[in-house]
């Protein structure tokens, strides 16, 4: 009998986040984003839940190639743009749009030979840091972007740090609007928390990423709250179920120590499962549907709850580790993180089923 962990991933709910986007950006069209083998649930896995989308955002030349070998003949942006020469080829061959977000990727695409011309999203760096140029250079870029007969189009894009916070976009959204102000082509702005909070804020095209997969872009609202869906289901089952007396210690380090006389589950999941192993005791994990909590340090192979309080919890017993009853984001908080984290940190051992 194979180990009973195992992660499901639902196209309906990928389907139905991808609608509850539209609402909030109509009009928008909507790259789904779609890095991190889609945030940890698989590319080619996840495609049908996102038929809907008008293209495919990611990083990886790899994963686009793939991603057109599996059939998909709609857009495809590459967030990062090109890694070194050679990738503008790819790009061709395989009609990709590449973000341009430095002097030197607009350098290596003037040196190109022309011929497929390429759509190019231009980043301006609207206070992230990162990528992208700033104001002074962007209309210069542009300008050089123009002339190329190996480019088709120019979309005008920036990502935002801090959408996440209430008036975090006013500021970069300014610092945009006047870098690009009498620049003409479509622009590209809204991540989840953006969408979610002010919609597609004029842009032609909005890219969510984290909302699609039904996690939270925003720490304190719950994803729920957006009236999308989970589509990662972590499940597995107790193994072992045992008493211990008071003051028995649990686990390596002996991080929980029982205070009363204590049931413990053991669960087969651990961090190499991809589970935090920086998750707290009290961190919420449902045993045949109801909420228990972790108590004992996650370890490579299991985690331990308390079921004291359970008394139908026996070897055999479902387990939930996030999904429907426990949000992936109430585990994050408890290990000090985000869902993003978790999601695409689902290790390559647990099997993956689709419903
Ligand atoms: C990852 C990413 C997104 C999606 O962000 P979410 O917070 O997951 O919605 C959008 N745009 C760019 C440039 C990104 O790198």
């Amino acid at each position: 009998m194979p180990r009973p962990i195992r992660a499901t991933v639902s196209r309906a709910a990928l389907a139905h986040n991808l609608a509850v986007v539209r609402r909030h950006a109509p009009g928008a069209r909507v790259w789904a984003v779609v890095k991190a083998d889609a945030y940890g649930h698989g590319l080619v896995r996840a495609l049908p839940g996102l038929a809907a989308a008008d293209g495919l955002a990611l990083l990886d030349f790899d994963a686009a190639v793939r991603l057109r070998e599996a059939g998909y003949g709609g857009p495809v942006l590459l967030l990062e743009g090109c890694f070194g020469p050679a990738d503008f080829a790819l790009a061709r061959a395989y009609d990709l749009a590449v973000v341009i977000h430095s002097a030197a990727q607009l350098a290596t695409l003037e040196r190109e030979p022309s011929g497929a011309p390429l759509s190019v999203y231009l980043k301006f760096n609207s206070g992230m840091n990162r990528l992208g140029f700033d104001a002074p250079s962007l209309r210069a870029a542009y300008q050089r972007l123009e002339r190329l007969p190996q480019v088709a189009g120019i979309t005008l894009m920036t990502h935002f740090a801090q959408a996440d916070r209430d008036g975090g976009i006013a500021d970069p959204l300014a610092r945009f609007d006047a870098a690009c102000a009498g620049l003409p082509g479509p622009r590209s702005l809204s991540n989840s928390a953006a969408i979610m909070g002010h919609g597609a804020l004029g842009g032609e095209w909005v890219r969510p990423g984290i909302i699609l997969y039904g996690a939270t872009p925003v720490a304190e609202r719950p994803a729920a709250s957006y009236g999308v869906r989970p589509v990662m289901r972590l499940e597995s089952e107790l193994i072992s179920v045992q008493e211990i007396a008071v003051g028995a210690a649990v686990g390596y380090g002996g991080r929980f120590v029982a205070q009363r006389p204590t049931r413990l589950g053991v669960v087969a999941c651990g961090y190499a499962d991809g589970y935090p192993r920086s998750a707290a005791d009290g961190t919420p994990v449902a045993v045949a549907g109801q909420i228990v909590p972790l108590v004992g340090r996650v370890s490579m192979d299991m985690i331990t709850v308390d079921v004291t309080d359970l008394p139908e919890a026996r070897v055999g017993s479902p387990v939930e580790l996030w999904g429907d009853i426990v949000p992936v984001d109430d585990v994050a908080r408890a290990a000090g993180t985000v869902g993003y984290e978790l999601l695409c940190a689902l290790a390559p051992r647990v099997p993956v089923v689709t419903d």
